[in-house]
């Protein structure tokens, strides 16, 4: 069970003041709170630090001395940490159809597992692409949303 959990105990890393939270693994968890409250200190700073710290520890010296360096995060413990994919604050350069996905190519191996794993009855990855008209939501064409005018907003049908 406890192995279900990233556990943080005292993490001091910036302005955190001896923070120790359990995290569920495999989940989808959200960190909010105003700005300056230790967010970024806590996520980047201390969790995706040490977990970058650690996989680079795995390569060879002649390898780690060309990845950027990590320092050790000041926090007392953190167990049950895997390997973190960092997707960056910042909004990254892409269009309409970027998502998390496609930026951090997580995206390719979705397609490549919906069209391997099942029943194959298409064969070709691409036709789970929401870029490929195959693939696409007839709705939305792929984008997740539609745009639509509303014309009683648009025209007055007041009479002056
Ligand atoms: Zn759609």
């Amino acid at each position: 069970m406890k192995d279900q959990f990233i556990i943080i105990k005292g993490a001091r890393e910036n302005n955190l003041k001896n923070i120790s939270v359990s995290i569920p693994r495999k989940k989808i968890t959200v960190f909010t709170g105003v700005s300056g409250s230790g967010k970024t200190s806590l996520v980047f700073d201390t969790i995706a630090a040490e977990s970058q710290r650690l996989l680079n520890e795995t390569y060879n010296s002649f390898i780690r001395h060309r990845l950027q360096h990590y320092g050790k995060p000041d926090v007392d413990a953190l167990e049950n940490l895997s390997v973190a994919i960092i997707v960056d604050q910042k909004r990254i350069e892409g269009n309409a159809r970027s998502t998390v996905g496609t930026i951090t190519d997580i995206y390719s191996l979705l397609r490549l597992i919906f069209s391997r794993i099942g029943k194959p009855f298409v064969g070709y990855s691409n036709a789970f692409s929401f870029n490929n008209p195959q693939g696409m939501c007839p709705y939305c064409e792929g984008l997740g949303k539609v745009s639509t005018i509303d014309f009683d907003k648009l025209i007055d049908k007041t009479n002056h």
